[in-house]
């Protein structure tokens, strides 16, 4: 249950293409992957940060919660996700000391990661994910 490290930073683009040059060009970074999640209508661009990650998040429909998040508030953070050893059991400690949860159960995130919102009233604005990525047992 406990937070292992950052596991990456959400950010809210309007447009993958765009962003990507700056985030590869001219910062540097190693593109990883990138993909559709279709539970979350986005396609998501992964930079490697070292050991954490960067996701750049593009909607794919105006339903997309990132496209809610864009109309709102404009291109910039969406959340920072911890990594912790179960999403599960994680969920199941905040819930039993009364935090608000977005997720009540895991869903399914980039790269066959498990994944679950906390809820951004909980945690003072800062939306915040849990999540529990493949290869890391
Ligand atoms: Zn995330």
């Amino acid at each position: 249950m406990a937070i292992q490290k950052i596991s990456h930073i959400g950010i809210a683009v309007r447009s993958l293409d765009e962003q990507k040059a700056l985030y590869r060009d001219v910062l540097g970074l190693k593109l990883l992957a990138e993909e559709e999640v279709a539970d979350q209508q986005v396609k998501v661009a992964i930079f490697e940060v070292g050991d954490s990650r960067v996701e750049l998040l593009e909607p794919t429909s105006s339903e997309s919660p990132i496209a809610k998040f864009l109309e709102k508030r404009g291109e910039g953070i969406h959340h920072v996700a911890y990594e912790v050893d179960s999403v599960g059991e994680s969920l199941a400690h905040y819930k039993a000391q009364g935090v608000r949860l977005i997720d009540q159960t895991p869903r399914a995130g980039a790269e066959g990661a498990e994944i679950a919102f906390l809820h951004p009233k909980a945690t003072f604005g800062a939306l915040t994910e849990i999540c529990h990525s493949k290869g890391d047992q």
